[in-house]
C-alpha cells in the first residue's frame, strides 16, 4: 500500500472513531433527556387529569360518563388515557370503543397499575402489545365520593427513536462529508510529504539504470535532506567500491589473458566462467562459451574428467599430461585446483601448460645421447679389439701389427673428431661459443679455407673453383666459425663427389646480405632425405659416411653456426647430378 494511501486511511480511521464515539454519546444523552421530559410531562398531565376526574366523577360514575371524561382528558393532553378499577378491571380507554372494553384483559398485572394500587402512583416503561409501540405509562389513584379507581396515562416513546434516527442520519451525513474532506485533505497533505520521497525514489531508479552515475537531488525538507544526503554518500562509496572491484577484476583478467598458459575457470556446477586467449588458441575455441560444459566446447574427455574430479573430490590435480590430436598434435600438462568459498567448492581453475616443445626437446636429447653413445662405441670397440689382438701376440706379427696400429690410430682420430664436433655443437646450441664478430673479407676467408682441400681434391682429380666477385661486400662474422662453415661444406662436397668432379664456391650479395653457395656435381641427395639433412647424425648412407671419416654432425654445426650469425641455410640436390648448399650472412654496412 502506498504511503499516501496509508496516510489517508489512518486519517479516515481516526475521524471515523471520533464520529462514532460522538454518536454513541449524543444518542445516549439526548435519549435520556427526551425521556426525562416525556416523563415530567406525563406526570403533569396525570396530575391534571386526576383533578379533573375527581371533579367530574364526584356525583356520577356511569360507564358513559367515565368514557366521556376519559375522551375529554385524552383530547386535552393528546395522549392515551385509561381508567381502571381498584381491582384492575379496565373501565374506559380513550383508544378503545366502549363496546370493546369488556374484552380487555385485567390490568392488575401492569406494573404501573399495581404500583398505583399499592402505593398511590406508579410508572413503567415497556412495549405495548396492544399498540405495538414502546410506551411510558404513569398511573395514579383517584378518590370521589361515589367512585375510587386508577387513572393511567401513556405516552409513546417513538419520539426518542425518531430523535435517535435523526441523529444517526445527521452523523452519517457529517461522516461522509468529513471523510470526503479528509480524503482530499489527506491526499494533498500526503502529496506534500511524499513528493520529495517520490523524487528521491525516481532519482535512485535513474541512477541505477545509468550505472550509478549521477546524484539524488536534495529536497528542501530536513528529514528528506538527510535521507538524500545519506543516499548520496552511500552511492559514492558504492561507486568507488565498484571502481576498485572493476579495476581489480580487469587487472586480473588482463593477467590471465596475457598468460602463456591456457586458463579455464568453471563454476561449482562445472559450467565455464572464463577462458583466456591461450586456451582458445590451444583448443581452437571460437565464439561465446560462457555457461557451457567443457566437453561441449572442446570435445576432450580428459579435460572434462579433470574438471569433474576436482569438483567432486575437492582435490588438486598437478601436471596431468594429456595428448591432443585435434586441432593440433600437442602434449599439455594440466594443473587444476578447486576454488573454495565458505568451506564449499564453488568452482575450479585449470591451467594448461604446453609441453610439446619440451617433450620434443626431451626426445631429441634422448635420441642424441643414444646416437652419441653409438657413434663413440664403434671406434672404441675397434680400438679395444685391435689392442687386444696386439696384446695377444699380434705385436710380434710385424706384417699385421703395423696395419693394426694404423687402424687404432685412425679410430682414435675419428673419436677425436667426433668429440670435437660434439663439443662445437653443444657450445653453439648452448650459446657458449665466444662469438668474435668482426668485419671480414669473404673471399679472403673462403680462399684460405679452400686451400686446405687442394691436396684432397687433387687426389680425386676434383677441381675446386672459387668464384667471388670483387664487388662483394664485407661481412660481419666470427672468422673461426665462418671458416668452419665453409670447411664443412667443401669437405662434404669433396667427400661426396666422385673422381674428376668439380666443386664451385660462389657468392652473390644484395643490400642486406650475401649468399654463399657450395656446389658440386657429386652423388646428390634423394629428395626424401633433404628435409632432415641438417639434423644431428642424420646421414643418407651411414657406411659411406663412416668410411669417408664423417661424423654426421658437419651440417648440424653449419646450420647452428649460420643461425648464430642471423642467417639461414638451404640445400638443393638431384641424386646423381650434384648438390648446392647455400647460406646467408648479413653484410657490414
Ligand atoms: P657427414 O659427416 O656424414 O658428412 P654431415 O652432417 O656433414 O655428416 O652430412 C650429413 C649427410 O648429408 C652425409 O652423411 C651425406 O649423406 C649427406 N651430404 C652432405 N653433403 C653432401 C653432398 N655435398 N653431396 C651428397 N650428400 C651430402
Amino acid at each position: 500500500m502506498r504511503f499516501q494511501h496509508k496516510i489517508t486511511c489512518v486519517f479516515a480511521a481516526i475521524v471515523g472513531a471520533i464520529l462514532f464515539a460522538a454518536y454513541i454519546y449524543l444518542n445516549a444523552s439526548l435519549s435520556e433527556r427526551v425521556y426525562q421530559e416525556t416523563r415530567d410531562m406525563l406526570v403533569n398531565d396525570i396530575n391534571a387529569a386526576r383533578l379533573y376526574i375527581e371533579k367530574e366523577l364526584s356525583t356520577e360514575s356511569s360507564p358513559d360518563k367515565i368514557k366521556n371524561v376519559v375522551d375529554k382528558i385524552s383530547q386535552a393532553i393528546k395522549n392515551r388515557v385509561t381508567i381502571v378499577s381498584m381491582e384492575g378491571e379496565p373501565l374506559a380507554d380513550s383508544e378503545i370503543p366502549e363496546s370493546d372494553i369488556g374484552n380487555i384483559e385485567n390490568h392488575l398485572e401492569r406494573p404501573e397499575v399495581r404500583q398505583a394500587i399499592s402505593a398511590g402512583c406508579g410508572m413503567s416503561r415497556r412495549f405495548s402489545t396492544t399498540l405495538k409501540k414502546d410506551m411510558l405509562y404513569a398511573a395514579i389513584t383517584f378518590k370521589t365520593p361515589v367512585y375510587n379507581g386508577v387513572i393511567r396515562v401513556s405516552e409513546s416513546l417513538s419520539k426518542i427513536q425518531e430523535i435517535s434516527a435523526h441523529l444517526r442520519a445527521t452523523l452519517i451525513a457529517i461522516f461522509i462529508a468529513a471523510f470526503a474532506l479528509i480524503a482530499v485533505g489527506a491526499f494533498f497533505v500526503s502529496l506534500f510529504f511524499t513528493r520529495p520521497l517520490t523524487g528521491i525514489v525516481n532519482d535512485i531508479k535513474e541512477i541505477t539504470n545509468e550505472n550509478f552515475s549521477g546524484k539524488v537531488i536534495v529536497p528542501p525538507v530536513k528529514e528528506f535532506e538527510d535521507l538524500a544526503g545519506a543516499f548520496n554518500r552511500l552511492l559514492s562509496k558504492l561507486v568507488s567500491l565498484l571502481k576498485d572491484e572493476t579495476s581489480s577484476r580487469s587487472r586480473m583478467e588482463a593477467i590471465l589473458q596475457s598468460m602463456t598458459d591456457g586458463v579455464m575457470v568453471v563454476d561449482g556446477k562445472g559450467a565455464i566462467l572464463f577462458i583466456n586467449a591461450t586456451f582458445k588458441y590451444l583448443f581452437a575455441v571460437k565464439g561465446d562459451v560462457e555457461g557451457k560444459r567443457p566437453l561441449e566446447v572442446i570435445r576432450n574427455v580428459d579435460v572434462q574428467d579433470t574438471v569433474d574430479l576436482v569438483l567432486k573430490n575437492e582435490l588438486s590435480v598437478s601436471m596431468k599430461e594429456i595428448n591432443l590430436i585435434m586441432p593440433q598434435k600437442k602434449v599439455l600438462a594440466i594443473n587444476a585446483a578447486p576454488v573454495v568459498r565458505d568451506v564449499a567448492v564453488d568452482g575450479a581453475v585449470l591451467v594448461f601448460h604446453d609441453m610439446t616443445e619440451l617433450k620434443k626437446l626431451e626426445s631429441v636429447r634422448k635420441e642424441f645421447v643414444a646416437n652419441v653413445s653409438h657413434e663413440l662405441r664403434t671406434p672404441l670397440s675397434s680400438i679395444k679389439g685391435y689392442a687386444e689382438t696386439l696384446m695377444d701376440g699380434a705385436l710380434k706379427d710385424e706384417k699385421n701389427a703395423g696395419d693394426f696400429v694404423r687402424i687404432i690410430y685412425d679410430d682414435a682420430v675419428r673419436l677425436e673428431r667426433l668429440v670435437n664436433d660434439i663439443l662445437d655443437l653443444s657450445k653453439l646450441e648452448s650459446d657458449r661459443w665466444d662469438l668474435n664478430k668482426r668485419i671480414l673479407s669473404l673471399s679472403g676467408v673462403i680462399n684460405k679455407t679452400a686451400g686446405h682441400f687442394r691436396a684432397a681434391a687433387a687426389e680425386k682429380d676434383i677441381k675446386i673453383t672459387v668464384n667471388i666477385p670483387a664487388s662483394i661486400p664485407e661481412v660481419m662474422a666470427d672468422e673461426v666459425m665462418l671458416s668452419q662453415i665453409i670447411f664443412n661444406l667443401v669437405d662434404n662436397a669433396v667427400k661426396y663427389t666422385d673422381h674428376s668432379g668439380s666443386v664451385v664456391i660462389s657468392a652473390v650479395g644484395n643490400k642486406d646480405h650475401v649468399r654463399v653457395s657450395v656446389s658440386d656435381n657429386g652423388i646428390g641427395i634423394p629428395q626424401e632425405d633433404l628435409p632432415r639433412i641438417f639434423e644431428r647424425f642424420y646421414r643418407v648412407d651411414k657406411t659411406r659416411s663412416r668410411e669417408l671419416g664423417g661424423t654426421g654432425l658437419g651440417l648440424a654445426i653449419v646450420k647452428h653456426a649460420v643461425q648464430v650469425h642471423g642467417g639461414d641455410v638451404s640445400v638443393e640436390s638431384t641424386p646423381g647430378k650434384g648438390s648446392t648448399f647455400s647460406f646467408t650472412l648479413p653484410i657490414y654496412s
